[in-house]
């Protein structure tokens, strides 16, 4: 289903370019400069622009302790980084042996290669796009989107937990600087394509490191504990 990308090397000064470049992500031949998110042209700008930028954060960087110490790790780390071992990991200052083995967990659990970070950022943008009371996109991203993942259907992104609708509006209400809506995982231990949508904060939080299936089972079981006479 995926198209032939264009993966020209976009230059970067990251410390990090040299692990992974950044590929542009075009269709194959496109014209114009190459770019690794062409598909947010529309959400990169104006109101819709932390949309973008949250977009592009949870498919790329893993999340970490809200706070920076040398004993909770680092704070936010691009996911293919933490594919590497430990030994070259402290040649960009990240030591793992320094760290608690519930954060060493943490972190790698939230690796991934970059193209399943592209593909994932991918994803995301087409749910959004498929929210209720989201801006229609331009053509080209459409296009771009639909031949990655199939038809758009307005109106049809829901709560991967919960299967409420998402309405497009929750990505600005936010309560004490938390958005409403989160990135979630089907399975907490893999962030690719297949295992990614949006959720509720309220029903991420609920889900934490269960799988869906498990988190489902959970709540059936205290359900049935409850109404137990
Ligand atoms: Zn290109
Ligand atoms: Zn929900």
């Amino acid at each position: 289903m995926t198209p032939q990308l264009c993966l020209e090397r976009i230059p970067s000064r990251s410390i990090y370019e040299h692990i992974q470049p950044r590929l542009c992500q075009c269709i194959q031949g496109h014209t114009g400069a190459h770019q690794e998110f062409p598909y947010l042209a529309q959400l990169n700008q104006g109101v819709y622009k932390p949309i973008a930028n949250k977009i592009k954060r949870d498919a790329t960087m893993t999340t970490g302790a809200a706070w920076k110490s040398k004993e909770a790790g680092p704070n936010r780390i691009l996911r293919w980084v933490m594919l590497l071992p430990d030994e070259e990991l402290e040649q960009y200052d990240i030591v793992m042996r320094a760290l608690k083995p519930q954060v060493v967990a943490k972190l790698r659990e939230k690796a991934a290669s970059y193209e399943s970070c592209m593909a994932v950022a991918k994803k995301l943008t087409w749910l959004v796009y498929q929210m209720p009371g989201a801006p229609l996109p331009p053509p080209e991203i459409t296009s771009y989107l639909e031949a990655h993942f199939g038809p758009m259907q307005s109106d049809s992104t829901t709560c991967m937990v919960c299967h409420l609708p998402l309405p497009f509006e929750l990505f600005f209400k936010a309560a004490r600087g938390k958005a409403e809506i989160e990135t979630g995982h089907r399975n907490p231990r893999l962030h690719d394509v297949d295992n990614v949508g949006f959720a509720h904060r309220e029903c991420n939080i609920a889900q934490g490191n269960k799988t869906l299936p498990e988190f489902y089972l959970w709540i059936r079981d205290i359900l049935q504990r409850v109404d137990a006479p």
